[in-house]
Formats: structure tokens, C-alpha cells, sequence
């Protein structure tokens, strides 16, 4: 199989710089916002952002973790709402939550992910940012922030590994 690197850690590191500049400069600030990280990946994503959020302005965000599995409406995993009661409905209710996940495809995901934060509270807003984009969506959703449009084919694959939890940070596509 074929296999092309897109970023590299360089490129990573310079695409969520850009993405934690973008939503200190839409929100104005972090006032009122929660990072929710989708299970796993995501969650490295949010908590890298909060860092440099930190960095740049020097003020904490909080970071929560979010497993949806069980929300999704063509898998379904038991143990997921037991994962999520680590929030309250406090962190929820009118905050402006920003959601970050690794890859965007159909948006399933994503809408599992706004129904299980509108089951816990209210929140004022919720936002989405993404480290790839690859197209082929089927809900009406988009991104906020976008670490790389990468269009794919259906047969293609894109590998995200994050030093985290695979030892390199790496976006590579693959053809299947
Ligand atoms: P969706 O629900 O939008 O169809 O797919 C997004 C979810 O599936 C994300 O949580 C993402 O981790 C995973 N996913 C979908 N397509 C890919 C892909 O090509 N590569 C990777 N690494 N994850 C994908
Ligand atoms: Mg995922």
C-alpha cells in the first residue's frame, strides 16, 4: 500500500499555533470557554491548544474528555456514558464549548458528540476544530478550525499519529 506524509511534526506544531491563535482572536479571549477533547486523539489536541493558549495569553482553559461511542448511531459502546460523567452539568451550561477531534469525515462523530454536550446542560455555543478535514460529510456540518483540508478518496486512509500515544506526530494518507 501506498503511504504519503502530509505534515510532519513541524507542520503540526505550526497549524494548532495558528488554530489556538484563531480561537483567542474569534472568542476574544477564552472567557466562558471549555476545550472538549472526542476520545482519543482529540483529547491530546485539546489539551496541546490549552497549553499554548496558556503561552500566548497567559490564562488557563479548561480541557474535558468526551467519549461518544455510545451516542454514535451505528456503534454503540456501553461503558461510554459511565467515560462521561466526568462532566457536570456546570462545565456545560452556557459555556462556549469547543470541540476538537483529529479527523472530520462524514460528521457523525461530531453530531453524537453535540447531542451528548446538549444532554448534559445548555451550552451557549459549541465550535469544532480539527487537525484534517477530509471531506466526503453527510450532515450539514463544518469546522471552525482546520489544521489541513486533505480531500481523500472513500478508499483512502489518513494516519494521525500524536507523540502522546503513538511516539511521532505524523499525518499520513494512505491508500487502502
Ligand atoms: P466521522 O464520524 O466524521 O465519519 O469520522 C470521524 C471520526 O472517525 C473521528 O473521530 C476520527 O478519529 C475517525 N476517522 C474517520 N476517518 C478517519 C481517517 O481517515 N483517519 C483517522 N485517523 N480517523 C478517521
Ligand atoms: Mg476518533
Amino acid at each position: 500500500s501506498k503511504e504519503h506524509v502530509l505534515m510532519d511534526e513541524t507542520a503540526i506544531r505550526r497549524a494548532l499555533t495558528r488554530i489556538a491563535h484563531e480561537i483567542l482572536e474569534k472568542n476574544k479571549g477564552v472567557e466562558n470557554c471549555v476545550l472538549v477533547g472526542i476520545r482519543t486523539r482529540g483529547i491530546y489536541l485539546a489539551n496541546r491548544i490549552a497549553e499554548k493558549i496558556k503561552d500566548i495569553e497567559g490564562v488557563p482553559v479548561p480541557v474535558a474528555e468526551l467519549d461518544v461511542t455510545s451516542y454514535r448511531d451505528d456503534v454503540s459502546n456501553p461503558s461510554a456514558k459511565e467515560y462521561n460523567q466526568s462532566f457536570t452539568s456546570s462545565s456545560i451550561q452556557d459555556k462556549k464549548i469547543i470541540l476538537f477531534d483529529d479527523v472530520l469525515y462524514t460528521g457523525r462523530t461530531v453530531r453524537a458528540a453535540m447531542d451528548a454536550l446538549i444532554d448534559m446542560g445548555r451550552p451557549k455555543m459549541i465550535q469544532l476544530a480539527v487537525l484534517v478535514d477530509r471531506g466526503h460529510r453527510e450532515l450539514p456540518i463544518r469546522p471552525d478550525y482546520v489544521g489541513k483540508n486533505i480531500p481523500t478518496s472513500k478508499m483512502e486512509n489518513i494516519n494521525v499519529s500524536l507523540i502522546e500515544v503513538d511516539s511521532e506526530d505524523q499525518v499520513v494518507i494512505k491508500q487502502q
